[in-house]
Protein backbone atom coordinates (compact mmCIF):
# COMPACT_ATOMS: atom_id res chain seq x y z
CA UNK A 1 0.00 0.00 0.00
CA UNK A 2 1.72 3.56 -0.88
CA UNK A 3 -1.47 5.41 1.23
CA UNK A 4 -0.26 5.25 4.55
CA UNK A 5 -3.25 6.56 6.63
CA UNK A 6 -5.15 5.83 9.59
CA UNK A 7 -7.38 2.28 8.84
CA UNK A 8 -10.60 4.97 9.67
CA UNK A 9 -9.23 7.26 6.81
CA UNK A 10 -8.31 4.22 4.64
CA UNK A 11 -12.14 3.18 4.97
CA UNK A 12 -13.37 6.53 4.73
CA UNK A 13 -11.12 7.16 1.43
CA UNK A 14 -12.05 3.96 0.23
CA UNK A 15 -16.04 4.79 0.82
CA UNK A 16 -15.45 8.01 -1.40
CA UNK A 17 -13.52 6.12 -4.54
CA UNK A 18 -16.33 3.61 -4.47
CA UNK A 19 -19.19 6.88 -4.95
CA UNK A 20 -16.30 8.46 -7.41
CA UNK A 21 -16.21 5.45 -9.34
CA UNK A 22 -18.26 2.77 -11.63
CA UNK A 23 -17.50 -0.64 -12.70
CA UNK A 24 -16.41 -1.33 -15.69
CA UNK A 25 -15.79 -4.08 -18.42
CA UNK A 26 -12.61 -4.01 -19.80
CA UNK A 27 -13.56 -7.09 -22.41
CA UNK A 28 -16.59 -5.26 -23.77
CA UNK A 29 -15.24 -1.72 -22.74
CA UNK A 30 -18.46 -0.53 -21.56
CA UNK A 31 -19.23 0.97 -18.02
CA UNK A 32 -21.41 -1.01 -15.39
CA UNK A 33 -24.21 0.18 -13.98
CA UNK A 34 -24.99 -2.13 -10.38
CA UNK A 35 -28.59 -3.45 -9.71
CA UNK A 36 -30.68 -2.57 -7.07
CA UNK A 37 -28.81 -4.91 -4.46
CA UNK A 38 -25.80 -2.67 -5.38
CA UNK A 39 -24.20 -5.20 -7.64
CA UNK A 40 -22.26 -4.82 -10.57
CA UNK A 41 -22.48 -7.62 -13.64
CA UNK A 42 -21.64 -6.88 -17.05
CA UNK A 43 -24.67 -6.92 -19.56
CA UNK A 44 -23.12 -8.06 -22.02
CA UNK A 45 -20.82 -10.96 -20.71
CA UNK A 46 -22.11 -11.41 -17.36
CA UNK A 47 -19.16 -11.06 -15.57
CA UNK A 48 -19.04 -9.79 -11.97
CA UNK A 49 -14.69 -9.47 -12.87
CA UNK A 50 -14.65 -6.12 -13.31
CA UNK A 51 -12.42 -2.66 -13.11
CA UNK A 52 -13.42 0.73 -11.45
CA UNK A 53 -14.12 3.77 -13.80
CA UNK A 54 -13.32 7.29 -13.02
CA UNK A 55 -14.39 9.10 -15.90
CA UNK A 56 -11.93 11.08 -17.71
CA UNK A 57 -8.88 9.47 -15.72
CA UNK A 58 -8.75 5.61 -16.37
CA UNK A 59 -9.71 2.47 -15.93
CA UNK A 60 -8.11 0.08 -13.93
CA UNK A 61 -8.58 -2.66 -11.34
CA UNK A 62 -9.35 -1.95 -7.49
CA UNK A 63 -10.05 1.12 -5.33
CA UNK A 64 -5.85 1.76 -4.42
CA UNK A 65 -5.61 3.76 -7.70
CA UNK A 66 -8.64 5.50 -7.55
CA UNK A 67 -8.01 6.68 -3.93
CA UNK A 68 -4.79 8.14 -4.72
CA UNK A 69 -6.28 9.98 -7.23
CA UNK A 70 -8.87 11.66 -5.07
CA UNK A 71 -5.48 12.61 -2.29
CA UNK A 72 -3.85 13.49 -4.73
CA UNK A 73 -7.01 15.45 -6.66
CA UNK A 74 -8.43 16.55 -3.80
CA UNK A 75 -6.41 16.92 -1.00
CA UNK A 76 -4.37 19.91 0.33
CA UNK A 77 -0.28 19.06 0.14
CA UNK A 78 1.73 19.87 3.10
CA UNK A 79 4.99 21.06 3.51
CA UNK A 80 6.27 19.26 6.50
CA UNK A 81 9.28 21.36 6.64
CA UNK A 82 7.07 24.81 7.28
CA UNK A 83 5.38 23.02 9.68
CA UNK A 84 8.30 21.69 11.18
CA UNK A 85 9.26 25.63 11.72
CA UNK A 86 6.14 26.43 13.04
CA UNK A 87 6.04 23.90 15.65
CA UNK A 88 9.92 24.64 16.44
CA UNK A 89 9.30 28.35 16.80
CA UNK A 90 6.17 27.90 19.26
CA UNK A 91 7.83 25.65 21.55
CA UNK A 92 11.27 26.94 21.51
CA UNK A 93 12.47 30.97 22.18
CA UNK A 94 14.42 32.63 19.72
CA UNK A 95 18.17 32.68 20.11
CA UNK A 96 19.80 36.15 20.78
CA UNK A 97 22.96 38.04 20.34
CA UNK A 98 22.72 41.31 21.44
CA UNK A 99 20.94 43.11 19.04
CA UNK A 100 20.92 39.82 16.55
CA UNK A 101 18.27 37.28 16.54
CA UNK A 102 17.54 33.88 15.27
CA UNK A 103 14.10 31.87 15.12
CA UNK A 104 14.62 28.90 17.21
CA UNK A 105 13.71 26.94 13.64
CA UNK A 106 16.17 28.48 11.47
CA UNK A 107 18.95 27.58 13.97
CA UNK A 108 18.33 23.67 13.86
CA UNK A 109 17.79 24.03 10.37
CA UNK A 110 21.17 25.66 9.79
CA UNK A 111 23.20 23.89 12.11
CA UNK A 112 21.96 20.35 11.77
CA UNK A 113 19.48 19.66 8.63
CA UNK A 114 19.93 16.59 9.12
CA UNK A 115 18.50 16.49 12.87
CA UNK A 116 15.82 19.29 11.35
CA UNK A 117 14.70 17.07 8.57
CA UNK A 118 14.47 13.83 10.75
CA UNK A 119 12.22 15.71 13.02
CA UNK A 120 10.26 16.48 10.36
CA UNK A 121 9.60 13.54 9.37
CA UNK A 122 8.85 12.23 13.11
CA UNK A 123 6.37 14.85 12.79
CA UNK A 124 4.86 14.47 9.92
CA UNK A 125 4.25 10.11 10.90
CA UNK A 126 2.65 11.14 14.26
CA UNK A 127 0.48 13.38 12.31
CA UNK A 128 -0.28 10.37 10.13
CA UNK A 129 -0.89 8.27 13.39
CA UNK A 130 -3.43 10.68 14.71
CA UNK A 131 -5.43 10.58 11.61
CA UNK A 132 -4.74 14.70 10.38
CA UNK A 133 -2.29 13.86 7.60
CA UNK A 134 -2.61 11.04 4.86
CA UNK A 135 1.01 10.05 3.32
CA UNK A 136 1.14 9.35 -0.27
CA UNK A 137 4.39 8.47 -2.00
CA UNK A 138 6.68 10.50 0.76
CA UNK A 139 4.43 13.71 0.19
CA UNK A 140 1.65 15.00 3.05
CA UNK A 141 -1.62 15.90 2.27
CA UNK A 142 -4.92 16.99 4.32
CA UNK A 143 -8.41 15.89 2.83
CA UNK A 144 -11.62 17.97 3.72
CA UNK A 145 -13.97 15.43 5.29
CA UNK A 146 -11.26 12.95 5.57
CA UNK A 147 -8.80 14.05 7.88
CA UNK A 148 -8.94 15.35 11.38
ZN1 LIG B 1 -18.49 -7.67 -20.33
Amino acid sequence: MTINATDKIQEALKERAHDESRPFCYSDYITVTPNEDGQAFCPKCGSDDLMREVEGVGVEYGYEWVMEHIVKEDGERVDIEDMHRDLLDEIYPAVKFGELEYSASHVLETIDPTAFNMGANEYADSMVEEGQLIELNGDYYRLDGITE
